[in-house]
């Protein structure tokens, strides 16, 4: 039985004020049975986690080097993360692969570090609406995934998450249907599967791209959705807590 997990990617929102203010809101009243992840910016983890201190709800980075240290200006080690007590790591978000140029097998030397360090991968897999529209969907998504799998090698696929993430469903407005979401999942899982039946049974399959508290049941109601990976409805709280109740049900 996979426990539901909904985590927040914040992306480059906020302030120590806002912060401080969303944490209280998401913390007040929160009730589920899903595990509870936030992703803020790296500069205010530190502030996160003493206002996370004693609850529930975990935190992680949206992005980290596949590096442990030296002379890489601006990036963030796994081990930093680690140090500050981060569980997931958020990686191949589709805004890191487009806008940053991060490709398949940048994101699989980053999951293994993080893997390697103790560190809990969420890899983010998903097509452009060019894809979908030419039937190359699981096409992509196969090769996103299986690029990692096979850096990886069985050792390393012990804990780690898949986020579906169509591209033209992020912050756009546009979901994918129930059953568009379900068909990808399913596909996602059977891959994992060809793998090792085991290992596609109990990794989590999160659905993100404009879940919002009002597709959230439906979408989570799926037999393959295992949670969602929520970025603008994560920065209001009561969207929030919303979606993270509708994963518990
Ligand atoms: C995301 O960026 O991971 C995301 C799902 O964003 P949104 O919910 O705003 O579409």
């Amino acid at each position: 039985m996979r426990q539901p997990l909904v985590a927040g990617n914040w992306k480059m929102n906020g302030s120590s004020d806002s912060i401080r203010e969303l944490i209280d809101g998401i913390l007040s009243g929160l009730e589920t049975k899903a595990e509870v992840l936030v992703f803020p910016p790296h500069v205010y983890i530190q502030q996160v986690r003493d206002l996370l201190s004693g609850s529930p709800v975990k935190y992680g980075v949206q992005n980290a080097s596949d590096k442990l240290s030296g002379a890489y200006t601006g990036e963030v080690s796994p081990l930093m993360a680690k140090d500050l007590g981060c569980e997931y790591v958020l990686i191949g978000h589709s805004e890191r692969r487009s806008i940053y140029g991060e490709t398949d097998a940048d994101v699989a030397e980053k999951f293994c570090a993080l893997v390697d360090n103790g560190l809990v991968p969420v890899l983010c897999v998903g097509e452009t609406l060019e894809e979908r529209e030419s039937g190359a969907t699981m096409k992509v998504v196969a090769e996103q995934i299986n690029t990692v799998l096979r850096a990886a090698g069985s050792e390393r696929l012990a804990n780690f998450v898949i986020a579906y993430e169509p591209v033209w469903a992020i912050g756009t407005g546009l979901t994918a249907s129930p059953e568009q979401a379900q068909e990808v999942h399913a596909d996602i899982r059977a891959l994992l599967a060809e793998n090792d039946p085991s290992m596609a049974d109990r990794t989590r399959i999160l659905y993100g791209g404009s879940m919002k508290p009002d597709n959230a049941v439906e979408l989570m109601a799926q037999t393959d959705v295992d949670g969602g990976l929520i970025g603008g409805a994560s920065l209001v709280a009561a969207d929030f807590k919303a979606i993270c109740h509708a994963a518990g049900q």
